[in-house]
């Protein structure tokens, strides 16, 4: 029989907390230290010390919780996972096993126009390990990294193709980094992800064989893995073949996935409850302190910019990415009727000029005032759009407002009819060619004529009335 086969896949990821000590020590929690310079007898695992929890890792634990609409129950704990390898000093690992301290959320994303859903199993808090480092004859260990705290983010099997887990690991991150959880920095190793897929044919309620690619560390990889996973899965199903649970790695270079144990040979971890650590009970006030510390997520903030705001997605999206420029847009907009004009001036010419002269948003030297003016003057026809492009350069340099710029450069806009019929005049006198050409019925020559009138008048002439008036010459 040909079926068609369906991917199901789920994702733990790894995501280091952003607190200025490790979890269970006083060593300052800092990537790219000098190897084993942020160690103490704690995160090396000496005999016969004892952990400390750091609280904060446990508030940043629980808001993730709450940013991911999990439960937080009133009573976790934390476990010890046994196994040997140089990278984990102790011996074993501290996480939570059966009593983890979020569970059962969700997360909700955008993807081609749609919300999609991932629910969470759970989010538990554990600690990271050291890094191991080969060189040509022999290899050494950095535990710099031992004992940061590292929450384990785990989906329900949820994401049905490869673009829909990049997708929801980046609405993952940016919701980490809008909470302050952590700075998501892939560069430096900050979230990793392993990646469990599993095929089966379309309709079928069980589940295939697990199969969990490890370590993933960055999006795009795990995208190729998967793309590169889930054809040949369903190549060894097709075939006849049966597909057993395993753990594989990623090659990138390769571009490849390869089988590194078989479900016989996984560990046996003989979890227990870690006797150095009372339970973590969180009560009402505790709860309530970290509850404060909500903030609006990057789809809600989307929602309601596009909502409010009325603006296109793309100009929201500018927002979402860019929150400082997004909160800038919402001052101003209180001062003004005209959001998608503001929101124009702000992502066309704002910041290009920061980016241009290299400022932050901070030296910016006009006030909150001074968009909203500059756009009545153009509603109010008092200065062209053109003209409107010096004037805020000019705001951008000096501060003054767009009043007083206008006046003090003398660039109101030219309405009265009587000088712009002299600019007219001259036009059409100085280009019969196009005179004729409008006159044989080509209507780009207007526009041409047009132009002209607006350098004659430095750009100063009300183009409307430009329009209507060498049209009515035109024709007569
Ligand atoms: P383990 O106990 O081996 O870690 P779990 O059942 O806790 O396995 O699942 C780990 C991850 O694998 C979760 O993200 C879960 O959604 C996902 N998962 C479980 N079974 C499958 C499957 N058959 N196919 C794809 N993903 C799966
Ligand atoms: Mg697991
Ligand atoms: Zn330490």
């Amino acid at each position: 029989m040909d079926y068609e086969y369906e991917a199901v896949i789920g994702l733990e990821t790894h995501v280091q907390l952003k607190t200025k000590s490790k979890m269970w020590c006083g060593c300052v929690n800092q990537f790219g230290a000098l190897p084993n310079t942020n160690v103490c007898p704690v995160c090396l695992g000496m005999p016969g010390v004892l952990p400390v929890a750091n609280e904060e890792a446990l508030r940043l634990t629980v808001l993730t919780g709450f940013l991911l609409n999990c439960s937080v129950p009133n009573y976790a704990k934390f476990d010890r996972k046994n196994y040997f390898y140089p990278d984990a000093p102790k011996n074993y690992q501290i996480t939570q096993y059966d009593k983890p301290s979020t569970m059962n959320g969700y997360v909700e994303f955008e993807m081609e126009g749609r919300i999609e859903k991932v629910r969470i199993t759970r989010a538990h808090l554990e600690e990271d390990v050291g890094k191991n480092f080969h060189f040509e004859r022999n290899s050494g260990v950095d535990f710099n990294r031992a004992g940061v705290p590292l929450l384990e983010i785990v989906s329900e099997p949820d994401i049905r193709n490869s673009d829909m887990a990049y997708t929801y690991l980046n609405a993952l991150k940016d919701i980490l980094i809008y909470g302050g959880v952590s700075d998501c920095d892939m560069e430096k190793g900050m979230v990793r992800c392993d990646v469990n897929v599993s095929v089966r044919p379309k309709g079928q309620k069980e589940l295939g064989a697990k199969i969990e690619i490890k370590n993933m560390n960055s999006f795009s990889g795990v995208r190729r893995a998967l793309d590169y996973e889930i054809p040949r899965q369903i190549e060894e199903l097709k075939r006849g073949n049966k597909l057993r649970q395993e753990t594989r790695r990623w090659d990138d270079e390769g571009g490849i996935t390869e089988s590194m144990r078989s479900k016989e040979m996984a560990h046996d971890y003989r979890y227990f409850p870690e006797p150095d650590l009372m339970p973590f009970v969180p009560d009402e006030k505790w709860l309530a302190e970290v509850k404060l510390r909500i903030v609006e997520l990057p789809l809600a903030r989307k929602q309601r910019f596009t909502r409010k705001y009325q603006l296109p997605s793309s100009d929201a999206q500018t927002f979402i990415d860019d929150v400082p420029l997004g909160d800038y847009f919402e001052r101003v907009t209180a001062e003004s009727n005209n959001p998608k004009a503001v929101a124009n001036w702000v992502i066309n010419n704002l910041r290009a000029k920061l980016t241009e002269s290299g400022t932050t948003l901070r030296e910016v030297k006009f006030n909150t005032k001074a968009i909203p003016e500059l756009i009545s003057l153009v509603d109010s026809g008092k200065i062209s759009t053109r003209i409107a492009q010096d004037v805020f350069a000019d705001m951008f340099a000096t501060g003054d407002s767009p009043g007083q710029i206008v006046e003090k450069k003398g660039l109101v806009q030219l309405s009265d009819t009587g000088s712009i019929e002299k600019f007219c005049d001259e036009a059409i006198a100085a280009n019969p060619r196009s005179v004729e050409d409008y006159k044989a019925g080509k209507v780009a020559a207007l526009n041409f004529l047009k132009g002209q009138v607006m350098k004659l008048s430095k750009g100063k002439a009300n183009p409307n009335i430009v329009g209507e008036i060498l049209e009515r010459k035109l024709k007569s």
